[in-house]
């Protein structure tokens, strides 16, 4: 737990599920007051504001779609006028569809474009132009992925997305690192969430993915969360523009393990 988080107003986008779901109750259990949101899901927002009351924090749920600029300044306008301020936007949002290149639509392109990447800018964006106006020495998270140092086939959509992430994070990191404000990432492997649900219920292709992890499991939900609230913590009050891998080694070139290569 980082005592400093205590109080603190954070935003997650796309907290009804996997991964953000999972950041906001440990927001929650920080004492945080967490803006919970999804494209479409108010019930199960519910459950997740309830979620994180249980987890010690306060939360409120506002549905918005990340890919909508006036869905976007509702959310951030939504933890200004419920919690007064807002300290952490938590990019988490981000959708993918397997697709082979050659036959990817330009909506195909578009739709995991304007939510992974257009969507983590305009919320940033946002985030940060409160925070500067308010000289608020805030913090933005990014949820990037492996896919932005590994290539993905049948995900060129996906990687361009995630790789763009990494130069937002650092390029935004730059330009306000004068003001205080830490820009950061997170970069995860193979996460037993929603997202992969699919795939892992076929134990072949389970067993793939297991042998690109050096590690050797599929991590919980949790092991990302936790580096959520170390990077949003004081704890890492001089890091500012890196992506955090938490992926088991999957980034170490796992083909070349054990005397290969
Ligand atoms: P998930 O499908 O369980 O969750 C995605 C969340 O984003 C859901 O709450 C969904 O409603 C929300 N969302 C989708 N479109 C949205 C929109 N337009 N506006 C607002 N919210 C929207 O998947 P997850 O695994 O929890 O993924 C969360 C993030 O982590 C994504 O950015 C994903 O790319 C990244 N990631 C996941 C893994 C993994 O193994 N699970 C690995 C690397 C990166």
């Amino acid at each position: 737990m980082y005592n400093d988080l205590k109080g603190k107003v954070a935003v997650v986008t796309g907290s009804s599920s996997g991964l953000g779901r999972a950041i906001a109750i440990r927001f929650g259990q920080e004492g945080m007051k967490v803006v919970v949101n999804g494209p479409n899901d108010e019930k199960v927002l519910a459950e997740v504001v309830e979620e994180v009351k249980k987890a010690g924090g306060e939360a409120t749920g506002v549905v918005a779609d990340i890919s909508k600029e006036e869905d976007v300044k509702k959310l951030i306008d939504t933890a200004i006028s419920e919690f007064g301020t807002l300290d952490v936007m938590m990019n988490n949002a981000g959708v993918q569809k397997e697709i082979a290149s050659h036959e990817m639509s330009l909506e195909d392109w578009n739709k995991v474009i304007s939510v992974n990447l257009t969507g983590t800018f305009m919320c940033s964006r946002n985030a940060i132009d409160y925070m500067v106006k308010n000289d608020k020495k805030g913090t933005v998270i990014n949820m990037s992925s492996v896919h932005d140092t590994i290539p993905w086939p049948h995900f060129v959509h996906y990687a361009s997305s995630k790789g763009g992430i990494r130069m937002m994070t650092e390029t935004l990191a730059l330009e306000y690192a004068p003001k205080g404000i830490r820009v950061n990432a997170i970069g995860p492997g193979a996460i037993n969430t929603p997202i992969n649900a699919e795939k892992f219920s076929d134990p072949e292709a389970k067993k793939g993915v297991l042998e690109l992890i050096p590690m050797g499991y599929v991590a919980e939900s949790e092991e990302v969360a936790s580096i959520a609230a170390f990077l949003a913590s004081e704890e890492a009050k001089y890091v500012t523009g890196v992506t955090v891998h938490v992926d088991g080694g999957m980034t170490l070139y796992p083909g070349f393990q054990a005397g290969k290569g």
